[in-house]
């Protein structure tokens, strides 16, 4: 077929737009095959008290390796996961993954291992899914305290229907969890708001910690957020540390935890344990 260059150009549009729209298709169906084989695991990078060095925590974050091999990353299949609705199961499996390690892990090291588990919960899940009751039941089953564990929500969270998820939050706090605000400073936030919800942790977006010591804007909002943080009673992680220069300066700002490249990065289950078992010599 011949076309002119004109129509050419228009219609090629059309394909690409197909081709997306197929390949979200395909993902979604391979996601959900994914969930459903098992087919998913959680990755655990490390979290350190900055000023003691102390490992304190472990965040789960979410892999997909296919039936090819290919490792799918989060940002790729998270946001198809919500769009799908596939993060109800997703998130639902994640929180019973976590909980089942922390029970493995204490089992291993022959007590509480001394560390918490975060889990990511997306602002969809929130609106879809009962999170507390879920939580409720993974801790009962494997005898252990909420206290064990953080759960870390976005901002975008809040922005649909503030009281729901607050008293989600509070639902959650009750069952002796701590709650960190993830990607702090990236989205909506409405600070009278945040007054007065049951938060424990800010965590600072990646953006503004990697690459700070080049550029002071950067510098001066992550020394707004710690100084926030300070006012209402609430503790800081920075993530995205690549650096050990980093490392120092977010401890001199008194930025309570860190978690970064420079550390490590998300680790397999075997290789986390390794790290939690190093702790105790
Ligand atoms: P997040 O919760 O903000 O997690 C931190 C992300 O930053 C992780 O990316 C981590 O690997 C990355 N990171 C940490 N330190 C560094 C660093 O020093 N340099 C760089 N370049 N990156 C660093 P990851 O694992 O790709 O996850 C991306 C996002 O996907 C997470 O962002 C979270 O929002 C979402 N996610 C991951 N697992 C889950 C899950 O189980 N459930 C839900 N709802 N969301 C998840
Ligand atoms: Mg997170
Ligand atoms: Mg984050
Ligand atoms: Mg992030």
């Amino acid at each position: 077929v011949k076309r002119s260059k004109a129509s050419g150009r228009a219609e090629a549009y059309q394909p690409q737009a197909f081709d997306l729209a197929r390949e979200q298709f395909g993902m979604e169906t391979a996601l959900r095959r994914a969930i459903d084989r098992g087919q998913l695991r959680l990755t655990y990078q490390p979290i350190y008290d900055l000023a003691s060095g102390k490992l304190v925590s472990f965040e789960a974050l979410a892999r997909w390796r296919d039936e090819n091999g290919t490792e799918h990353q989060p940002g790729a299949f998270i946001p198809v996961a919500e769009e799908s609705g596939l993060i109800v199961p997703l998130g639902r499996w994640a929180i019973e993954e976590a909980v089942r390690t922390m029970a493995v892990w204490d089992e291993q090291y022959g007590g509480e291992c001394g560390v918490k588990i975060a889990v990511n919960l997306s602002a969809i899940q929130l609106q879809r899914d009962s999170i507390a009751p879920l939580l409720q039941a993974a801790l009962t089953k494997h005898n252990l305290p909420g206290s064990r564990f953080t759960l870390e929500l976005t901002e975008s969270a809040l922005v649909t229907d503030p009281d729901r998820i607050a008293g989600i939050m509070h639902a959650l706090k009750g069952l002796g969890t701590n709650i960190a605000m993830d990607d702090f400073g990236t989205g909506y936030s409405n600070l009278a708001y945040l007054q007065k919800l049951p938060i424990d942790v800010l965590k600072i977006d990646r953006s503004f910690v990697t690459g700070m010591l080049a550029d002071r804007d950067k510098v001066a909002i992550v020394r707004a957020i710690l100084s926030l943080a300070q006012a209402l009673g609430m503790e800081t992680t920075a993530e995205g540390i690549e650096t050990n220069e980093l490392a120092q300066t977010l401890t001199a700002l008194g930025c309570t935890y860190g978690q970064g490249f420079a550390y490590a990065r998300p680790l397999e289950f075997d290789a986390a344990y390794a790290l939690l078992e190093n702790r105790r010599h």
